[in-house]
């Protein structure tokens, strides 16, 4: 069920729209994941960022996921009453014969005459001495276990269905009856994903160094011994004697980092004398290239999952720290 766009009328809502794909971008937000309320469903993270209505910010994100901005993902089907659309429901158990909600259940006894069915307050009294139904005298009554028994159409052995109860207009219906909601959960889309990712990692590193008292530049190119300029996602610098501490490239795109990417990206380092070196690798690198990077002292941080984790940052960090700091030392 998707909302109606003309409900919003003219209200430029494009600066709530970057809002809420910024939260994506720099990692504060994995995803807009519905949560359930009282009444229906909202996407808290998404009004508190924009300061909007459950309703504008249900349509908003869909209006981001109809252009390509953001992908959906299913996370429920919701039955809705067919009625009101209410999805504030309760389910009840019912009788498959009549609907009633009269149902019990019981221990049943069966008249070993007639064979038909009875609870045990039914054959309390006179009808111990006659049976209600064949009128035989003193039949035996088998015990045939607990069943459920209709009060309101008196059947007994019923099989009982669940019917849903609106508890907004009252309405009782069954699953062919039911209206769906699709919910969805709202998240950036993969390609966009890894990018912000990238931006993510170089942003925290970028970060953390300059904390660290050394100067940070992203996107930046060193000359080598050769001449030849080199590009590196992040350089990081000693301020004092602008020494290369760190340089740190991302190996993106989906092909396998192998032993010949490496080697051009030891070359680049050696080249310009950075004394540590970092290569992000956001796809899969391969034994050889990973037994090289070992030998060379390269460091390797393998991004598999599309979010940002910063717990998996912070060992490297602090590796990269000690051996940063120590070489200045000596
Ligand atoms: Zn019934
Ligand atoms: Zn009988
Ligand atoms: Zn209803």
């Amino acid at each position: 069920m998707r909302l109606r766009r003309d409900a919003l009328t003219n209200i430029d809502y494009s600066e709530a729209k970057q809002r809420l794909l910024m939260a994506l971008k720099n990692g504060s937000i994995d995803e807009y994941t519905p949560i359930r309320m009282k009444k229906g469903y909202r996407y808290l993270d998404a009004e508190r960022i924009t300061s909007l209505n459950p309703v504008i910010v249900r349509s908003l994100l869909e209006e981001l996921a109809d252009f390509g901005k953001l992908s959906r993902r299913i996370v429920h089907n919701l039955v809705a009453c067919p009625t009101c659309g209410s999805t504030d429901l309760q389910l009840l158990l019912t009788c498959s014969e009549c609907g009633s909600t009269r149902i019990k259940l019981g221990i049943t006894y069966q008249c070993s005459n007639c064979q038909s069915y009875f609870l045990k307050e039914e054959i309390q009294e006179e009808e111990r001495i006659k049976c209600p139904k064949c009128g035989v005298d003193r039949p035996r009554y088998d015990k045939t276990g607990s069943f459920y028994a209709c009060l309101n159409c008196n059947s007994i052995l019923v099989l009982p269905v669940w019917r849903a109860l609106c508890r907004s207009c009252g309405l009782l219906f069954d699953q062919e009856e039911a209206g769906i909601v699709e919910l969805y959960s709202y998240s950036l889309p993969e390609s966009k994903m890894h990018e912000s990712t990238y931006e993510a990692i170089l942003n925290y590193f970028s970060n953390e160094f300059k904390k660290a008292g050394f100067s940070a530049s992203r996107e930046d190119t060193l000359k080598g011994l050769s001449g030849v300029l080199h590009r590196f996602s992040l350089i990081v610098k000693d301020n004092g004697d602008e020494k290369t501490k760190l340089v740190i490239d991302i190996a993106s795109g989906t092909n396998e980092v192998d032993e010949r990417y490496l080697l051009s990206f030891i070359i680049k380092v050696r080249d310009v004398r950075a004394e540590n070196s970092l290569l992000v690798v956001t796809s899969n690198i391969n034994s050889k290239a990973e037994k090289l990077a070992q030998k060379q002292g390269i460091h390797i941080l393998k991004v598999k999952n599309k979010t940002l984790q910063k717990n998996k940052l912070k060992p490297i960090l602090h590796d990269l720290l000690i051996r940063m700091t120590l070489k200045t030392e000596t």
